[in-house]
């Protein structure tokens, strides 16, 4: 039996693990789940998994699931404290990232220091404090595993290539809902046209990320720590048909790679129990239903937020996090109707050009980033 933990439960990434643990029922087991506000869902997923701990962010809606849990044996807790009982719940063994944000470096850090392995989708913790998490796993000897479905097909490829150099790697983008249009039209769209992706249904902020390509631009420098590799082998190649979920071209020209339909169970299957494999119920990738697959470069001019993520990246220090906390504030803007669509990159870029810089940054000084770039925002927009 395999003992997990969740951060975000009730997320898209969240109930698809549940489903998971559904098909996994004799071998994986939940301890403690945390999530942000629906305590309705979280109720139901308490009484369901029975897990020894549940945490909700919001104080009030953690006392309210307190009252409506009273007649079963569970902890419930609030806030930061939360996250981080969640993290480091002792039974577990491992925790799966599927929090939205770098909310989520904190209990991440403190999952890695008390031994667990991590099953990482979220991506915004690696992008922002990579130079924090990839050393101290290696000292806690933890496994970070991607769940990321292009970090998963990476990682996959790579099996059995230990020592063996990688030429590049190939990091597929489906190009979004707005692949092909030019910035004209692009001034034009409404959140709704933003919110519906061509191949995968996601949160809502990895959707809008999704179709800026900064879900790309997190990725390359996810990439970048998970890999160790340098930025300038690693390749956006545009696949319009999310079929080839990302793959590594070897120093002899080889291409491995991993194909499956777009099902974010694969990857998550395929951390809970690496290094083995397990069936997933659920449909077959079918190449004759596919017939061709297509790969164009990607557009940086128009989809700058992009090129914007190599920029941030080859600064380095807390130039990702200034990205990363200026997308999360942009988009949550633009979701309330606050900004227009195309001010996404633009905030991101003025953000990267005025915030401080500090060559690498402590877990203080990457929180104080994200704050002075909140504050940055707001006084101009
Ligand atoms: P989502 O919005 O569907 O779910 C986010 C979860 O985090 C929810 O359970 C929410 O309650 C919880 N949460 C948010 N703020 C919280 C807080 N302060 N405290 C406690 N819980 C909080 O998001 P998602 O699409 O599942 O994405 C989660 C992460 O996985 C993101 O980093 C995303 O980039 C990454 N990811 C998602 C997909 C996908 O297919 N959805 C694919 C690859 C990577
Ligand atoms: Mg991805």
């Amino acid at each position: 039996m395999k003992h997990i933990a969740i951060l975000g439960s009730t997320g898209s990434i969240g109930k698809q693990t549940l489903n998971i643990v559904d098909q996994n029922k004799d071998e994986l087991k939940v301890v403690a789940l945390a999530a942000g506000s629906n305590i309705n869902e979280l109720e139901h997923q308490a009484r369901k998994y029975r897990p020894s701990i549940v945490a909700v962010w919001d104080q009030e809606k953690a006392a309210d699931l307190k009252q409506r849990l009273s007649d079963i044996e569970v902890d419930v807790y609030s806030g930061m404290d939360g996250l981080l009982a969640v993290a480091t719940a002792e039974k577990a063994e491992m925790l799966v990232t599927a929090i939205v944000g770098m909310i989520g470096i904190r209990p991440t850090i403190a999952a890695i220091e008390a031994g667990k392995d991590i099953a990482l989708a979220n991506k915004e913790t690696l992008v922002t404090a990579g130079h924090i998490i990839m050393p101290l796993a290696k000292k806690h000897n933890v496994r970070i595993l991607p769940v990321d479905s292009e970090h998963s097909a990476i990682f996959q490829s790579l099996n059995g290539e230990r020592g063996n150099k990688i030429d590049k790697i190939i990091l597929t983008a489906s190009g979004g809902p707005f692949r092909g249009k030019t910035y004209e039209e692009l001034e034009k769209v409404t959140v709704e046209d933003a919110l519906k992706h061509p191949n995968w249904s996601m949160g809502k902020k990895i959707t809008i990320d999704s179709s800026t390509m900064v879900n790309k631009g997190l990725e390359v420098m996810e990439a970048k720590w998970l890999f160790d590799v340098s930025l300038g082998q690693i390749e956006v190649v545009v696949h319009p048909q999310s079929i080839l979920h990302s793959a590594v071209q070897f120093m002899d020209g080889a291409i491995i790679g991993q194909m499956g339909t777009p099902d974010m169970r694969l990857p998550i299957l395929y951390a809970l129990f690496y290094p083995e494999r397990r069936t997933l119920y659920a449909e077959e990738l079918d190449l004759f239903s596919v017939g061709t697959m297509t790969f164009e470069r990607p557009d940086m001019e128009t989809f700058f937020g992009l090129s914007l993520a190599y920029d941030a990246a080859d600064a380095g220090g807390n130039v990702p996090t200034i990205y990363n906390a200026a997308n999360e504030k942009a988009v949550a803007m633009f979701l309330d109707g606050r900004i227009s669509y195309v001010e996404i990159p633009e905030i991101i870029a003025s953000s990267m050009m005025e915030v401080f810089y500090k060559e690498n940054p402590t877990l203080e000084e990457i929180l104080e980033t994200e704050k002075a770039t909140y504050e940055f925002i707001e006084s101009r927009w």
